[in-house]
């Protein structure tokens, strides 16, 4: 007697999306309604859609938005940013309005809702968001990439063979508490004096453009900062055009939180007029020229900032491309990361490319997540979205660069240390040898390890 096995083709079908550990929804995006908020209610909307509103209008202290949110929110929250500020943040506070109407955008506004709000945990960080125990890790530090001691020129990063970070200016139009460059971006705050650009900023563009000329190896410039949308349309253009002049840069990639920060900025008609003469420019010379920005949660899309990336696609950029950065209590689970790609791919024109893991910077504990989750989220989000729009997660591993972060070599999970390698020298070691053999370590956040490991850090506390 023979059985047949029924073909998968002949099994009864359910409905593709249904009982799958994530559900596809195709959400809109929305523009959510300023006006709910006391210090907004009587701003229309030509005042909000101005750069020049907004940026006047960006909240850079706690007077200020405590005069945006009127009485909705306690006094024990002011308390509590209060004490972040004295005492732990890395960054100043600056906040754009827009990214403001992202915190709790369709639910009344309590201090609990705004206490949880992933947009408001990464902007305006607060002291008991931070982890007591472990607020850094003991090998956290400042320019915990090590860009800086990589300068070739001022504001010039040489880390990988081929390619090149350009810092033209050390400020952005908003800042993020996890920033990597809290090193050098921003104002000082009592826990970090921020290192200082000393040239003026004619020489500094020079000094990268003769660098770049004399090394013709560079193919790839990353135009950075800071954020490119504070440096003046004209000196950004003729930046640009100077490098568009170099026969040997094939690739150009600006770098712009504001264009889901404050995408008015990237809407204004004299810089989209300037965008599309650099775009124009770059074609004609076979150069590949993307934006690259930095949205970490759906709640930041909204059609403001899909319009944004729209008109730089309209005016010849051939890519915007989004670098997120995963953060525990922002962002870091599938369906939160998931919908933003959704979002990002499917309504505002944005590919997910990249979601960086934070940085071992200080005080960063709370948000950083362990290599094993990484792992496992990025594992999480394959097949759902197309291929060529699935972000690869990453590990930015110091003297290394950026790794998938399954590329580790080896993984002590009870210490929470991982080890990767790496097949070029940076710019410091073209000496060393044995810069290639060595194995490079990452650590994972100590409260996330089991309690041998923590045990371990705690009695090599002091080593
Ligand atoms: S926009 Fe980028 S460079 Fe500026 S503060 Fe945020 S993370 Fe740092």
């Amino acid at each position: 007697m023979t059985h047949t096995i029924p073909h998968p083709r002949h099994a009864p079908v359910a409905a593709p999306t249904a009982g799958q550990p994530y559900e596809y929804h195709r959400r809109p995006l929305v523009e959510p309604d300023w006006t709910r908020f006391p210090g907004w209610r009587h701003v229309t909307r030509d005042q909000w859609e101005s750069a020049q509103w907004q940026r006047v209008n960006c909240v850079k202290n706690i007077k200020q938005l405590r005069t945006v949110l009127g009485d909705l929110i306690d006094d024990s929250f002011y308390t509590d940013l209060e004490a972040d500020q004295k005492a732990l943040a890395t960054m100043s506070m600056l906040v754009p309005p827009q990214m403001i109407n992202t915190m709790v955008p369709f639910a009344p506004l309590t201090t609990e809702a705004l206490l949880a709000d992933p947009i408001r945990r990464y902007m305006i960080p607060v002291a008991s968001d931070r982890r007591t125990d472990w607020p850094s890790h003991p090998y956290a530090s400042r320019d915990s990439l090590h860009e800086h001691d990589m300068w070739v020129a001022e504001g010039l990063t040489h880390r990988y063979p081929t390619k090149v970070l350009a810092e033209l200016l050390s400020t952005c139009p908003q800042y993020c508490g996890h920033c990597t460059r809290m090193d050098l971006v921003g104002n000082s705050t009592p826990a970090v004096d921020k290192l200082k650009l000393t040239l003026k900023p004619v020489e500094r563009y020079d000094a990268h453009i003769a660098y770049l000329k004399a090394h013709p190896g560079v193919r790839d410039v990353v135009v950075s900062g800071g954020d490119v949308a504070n440096v003046p349309w004209r000196n950004l253009e003729s930046y640009l055009m100077r490098l568009l002049e170099l026969e040997t840069v094939r690739d150009i990639r600006l770098a712009t939180k504001a264009l889901m920060g404050l995408p008015q900025h990237w809407l204004q008609p004299d810089v989209v007029e300037g965008l599309e003469r650099v775009a124009r420019t770059a074609a004609r010379r076979g150069v590949n020229l993307a934006i690259h920005t930095h949205v970490n949660h759906a709640q930041s899309l909204t059609p403001l900032v899909a319009k944004a990336a729209q008109t730089a696609l309209d005016v010849g950029v051939r890519d915007v491309r989004n670098q997120g950065v995963l953060m525990r209590g922002v962002n870091a689970a599938t369906p939160e990361l998931l919908d933003l790609c959704f979002a990002l791919q499917g309504e505002a024109g944005i590919l997910p490319y990249y979601f960086y893991m934070c940085d071992m910077i200080p005080n960063a504990e709370h948000w950083r997540v362990p290599v094993w989750h990484a792992q496992q989220l990025q594992h999480d989000i394959m097949g759902y979205l197309p291929g060529y729009a699935t972000p690869r997660i990453v590990c930015d591993v110091p003297f290394v660069g950026k790794r998938w972060v399954h590329m580790l070599t080896d993984y002590d999970r009870e210490r929470g240390i991982s080890y990767w390698t790496k097949n070029y020298r940076t710019s410091i070691e073209s000496a060393d040898l044995e810069a290639l053999n060595k194995r490079y370590a990452y650590y994972d956040p100590i409260d996330t390890l089991p309690d041998g490991g923590q045990q371990w850090w705690t009695d090599h506390r002091d080593d």
